[in-house]
Parts: C-alpha cells; sequence; structure tokens
C-alpha cells in the first residue's frame, strides 16, 4: 500500500518507500521499533522465520530498538545485549510469533559460528522473529532479510532507515 505521507519521511513502512526516521532520545526510537512492528502482525508471514538485521556501529540503537520490540510482545525480562553469551530466546504468548530471538554477531568471527548456533534451522521456523545484531558481517546469511540501518549522529540523535 503506498501513502502519501511516506514522502515527507513519516514512517509508514510501505513496501515502495524507504523510510528515514531521526529520533532524538531512546525513547524516540522506541516508538520507532513499535510503530515498525505493528503492521508485521497483520502480515501472513512467508513460511519461514522473520529475520530482521540491525546494522550500524556501537551506541548507535540497535539494542534499544530490540528492546521496544521485546516490551510490545510482552517480554517482561530486561532485555540487555547478547554480546557475551550470543543469544537469547524469548518465549512470547499470545502473539503472532512463539519466540522472539536477539543475535549479536559483534563477537563471531565466522559465519559457521553462527551456522553452530543452530542458525538454519531458527531462521527457517516461522514461529520465530529473529533481531540480528551486527548482521553486516555476514551478509551472506542475510540476503533475504529485512535491515534496518542505525547511524549515531550528533549527541542523543539517531537516523535509522527502515528498507
Ligand atoms: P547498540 O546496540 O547499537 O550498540 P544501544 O541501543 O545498546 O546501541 O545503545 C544506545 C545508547 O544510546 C543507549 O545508552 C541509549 O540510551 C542511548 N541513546 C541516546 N539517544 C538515543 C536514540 N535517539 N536512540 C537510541 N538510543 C539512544
Ligand atoms: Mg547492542
Amino acid at each position: 500500500m503506498f501513502r502519501a505521507r511516506c514522502l515527507y519521511g513519516e514512517p509508514c513502512f510501505c513496501y515502495f518507500v524507504r523510510v528515514k526516521v531521526v529520533t532524538k532520545s531512546a525513547k524516540e526510537t522506541k516508538e520507532a521499533a513499535k510503530a515498525w512492528l505493528n503492521p508485521k502482525f497483520a502480515g501472513s508471514g512467508s513460511g519461514k522465520a522473520t529475520v530482521v538485521a540491525l546494522i550500524g556501529n556501537l551506541g548507535a540503537g540497535k539494542t534499544t530498538f530490540t528492546q521496544a520490540v521485546a516490551e510490545a510482545l510482552g517480554v517482561k525480562e530486561n532485555i540487555t545485549s547478547p554480546t557475551f553469551v550470543l543469544e537469547k530466546i524469548y518465549k512470547l504468548k499470545g502473539q503472532k510469533w512463539q519466540n522472539l530471538i536477539h543475535i549479536d554477531c559483534y563477537r563471531l568471527d565466522k559465519p559457521e559460528e553462527l551456522l553452530h548456533l543452530g542458525w538454519q534451522e531458527i531462521s527457517s521456523e516461522p514461529e520465530n522473529l529473529i533481531l540480528v545484531e551486527w548482521a553486516d558481517k555476514f551478509p551472506e546469511l542475510f540476503t533475504h532479510a529485512e535491515k534496518i540501518y542505525f547511524n549515531h549522529g550528533e549527541g542523543d540523535h539517531r537516523e535509522i532507515n527502515f528498507t
């Protein structure tokens, strides 16, 4: 669906326009995350996991974005970056997906390491929503993933590009 207001930079997340959002606080990034998630509840799904690559430097807001997605899906635990454990799985109740899986590739050196975490299986299960920080380290594994780009601006400004 195309809506003219996309052209003015408001988040509408239709398929035809790349949406850029500039947030001025972590709270605004969380609001952008929830606005991004909302239309996904309606889709029928692709028969595979919903895989989202979060791309951007340290401190750009990838984990903050994930925290808001988790919160919107009813996760009560405090979401932190899984930098040290690499992967965290949150069971969801009464949602479109049964699991929210949060992965951080920052400390991985080779795509095989992600494959050893069971990547082929988890990415093929439609009940999984998978958010992957630093997915751009292994682009060959994310050719079909939705990509969201985070850029650090001045101070608390962050530019988020939804593709
Ligand atoms: P990443 O996972 O990309 O390394 P984090 O989300 O862990 O980044 O960290 C972002 C940090 O920047 C947090 O401390 C957050 O509170 C702060 N912050 C300040 N402004 C923003 C903003 N506009 N969007 C997201 N985070 C922001
Ligand atoms: Mg992070």
